[in-house]
């Protein structure tokens, strides 16, 4: 039987570093086994729901390259969920309920009582013309529900704490746990591989798949997502959307790469592309200690991602990001930014420190983290004038010629040579580090270079 398994998000907010990451294994597992990666959002919570978030989710799993080879959308069920229920229904699994909700308000703690499961057909009757009925799943009282969980193992709940659950509501829009079991049933779903949050549903659902007769797919429930403090992964430790940290410049290679380590482990490979997590993945490699987030991690992955990359695809992903963030300016001169990036390729671990570390490469108004004391300016304003006499008589202007130019000029003037060639990194970038000067001045190039001490005097 082949391999099929499904990423299911709610679209009741951006897709989340937890939720990316269920979405990964589901999609790696998939590949790894040749089956198919089924893509359903679960949108039956009509209030919660939103498309906007549903275009995000997508945006965002396109952009971890995790594509899908069947796509459903469940507020385009509506109709199997309720002839399901309907069978249900008519085979006495389940029965209809009339409560209004100050009735079952009053019943709030002390769990529902049956009582719709005892009227007459007369006294149904009269209720269908005041209100809907919702549907309820008849559950047995006695008996416990067991599963066998990938990486949990056994795991058992006692019968008498389940109630009758609703599985269709009377606006006729499905449960969750109905519509979950009834599409995993209908898309043929082989391993529900999803968050650890969920192991309290799975006993309901089970009570569906029982009810219809079905056998239970094989359920993997992943570890948790947390933070350093061991507390569940939320806002207060920082960004916790996919999106957030597309934004800062993070590679999708280092994103995907690090989602895959948290809960996971690759006999100790750590760096490592969506080929060959496809290559090595295996449930074997699931863990079920919780996953700590980590995101020293993330920038050492995204360092090493960046540098594995070839210059010209950095540049194409540096223009796309600095046109995101509204610099497309930056990039009219590609060759010129290529040779920006092949000097900070290996310093940067964002695409947004193109800009943070980078900024003086294509603009004046850079940024500047140290200023030049004003004694020393004054002394730099006697020597940078022959300076500059010198630097234009470089035709060539490279990194070795720009250097021997200045070395020899530092050796005559008998400067210090540390703080002379530190002073012009600052005056040249407003940065205490850059690449090596001399390479930064040749990318600079001469009239821009001549130009910023020129301006450094005044
Ligand atoms: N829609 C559910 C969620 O977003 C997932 C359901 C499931 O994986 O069974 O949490």
């Amino acid at each position: 039987m082949s391999v099929r398994v499904r990423f299911a998000p709610s679209p009741t907010g951006h897709l989340h570093i937890g939720t990316a990451r269920t979405a990964l294994f589901n999609w790696l597992f998939a590949r790894k086994e040749k089956g198919t990666f089924i893509l359903r959002i679960e949108d039956t919570d009509l209030e919660r729901s939103k498309k906007e978030f549903e275009v995000s989710i997508l945006d965002d799993l396109r952009w971890l390259g995790l594509d899908w080879d069947e796509f459903y959308r469940q507020s385009d069920r509506l109709s199997i969920y309720r002839e399901i229920a309907e069978k249900l229904l008519s085979e006495g699994k389940a029965y209809e309920c009339f409560c209004t909700k100050e009735e079952l308000e009053k019943l709030r703690g002390k769990g529902y009582d049956r009582r719709c499961l005892k009227l007459s057909e007369a006294e149904k009757e009269t209720l269908r013309k005041e209100r809907k009925p919702a549907i309820r799943l008849y559950v047995p009282k006695d008996g416990e529900t067991r599963f066998n969980d990938y990486l949990h193992g056994e795991l058992c709940f006692q019968n008498n704490v389940i109630d009758d659950f609703v599985i269709l509501k009377s606006d006729g829009t499905p449960t969750y746990n109905f519509s979950v079991v009834v599409d995993d049933i209908d898309m043929r779903i082989t391993h529900i591989i999803r968050g650890e949050d969920h192991i309290s549903n799975t006993p309901k659902q089970i009570h569906i798949y029982n009810a219809l007769g079905i056998e239970t797919p094989i359920f993997i429930h992943i570890p948790m997502i947390l933070g350093q403090d061991k507390a569940k992964l939320s806002k207060r430790h920082g960004a916790t959307s996919i999106g957030e940290y597309r934004s800062m410049g993070y590679l999708s290679e280092a994103m995907v790469n690090f989602l895959a380590l948290m809960g996971a482990s690759y006999n100790d490979k750590q760096v490592l592309s969506l080929e060959e997590l496809v290559e090595i993945f295996s449930l074997e490699n699931l863990s079920k200690n919780p996953a700590i987030f980590d995101i020293k991690k993330l920038d050492f992955l995204s360092q090493e991602h960046i540098r594995r990359k070839s210059i010209e695809a950095l540049t194409q992903l540096t223009i796309q990001f600095l046109k995101e963030k509204r610099l497309e300016h930056w990039t009219i001169d590609k060759s010129y930014l290529t040779r920006v990036l092949s000097i900070l390729q290996t310093r940067i671990k964002t695409l947004k420190d193109v800009i943070i570390m980078g900024d003086y490469f294509f603009t004046e108004e850079f940024s500047r983290d140290v200023e030049i004391p004003i004694e020393e300016k004054k002394r730099l304003n006697y020597i940078l004038p022959e300076l500059v006499d010198a630097l234009n008589k470089v035709d060539d202007w490279n990194a070795t010629n720009l250097e021997n130019k200045t070395r020899t000029f530092i050796a005559e003037k008998m400067l210090d040579s540390r703080w002379f060639l530190q002073s012009l990194r600052i005056i040249i970038s407003g940065k205490k580090v850059t690449p090596s000067l001399f390479e930064t001045l040749e990318v600079l190039g001469k009239e821009k270079t001549i130009d910023r001490i020129k301006k450094g005097m005044d």
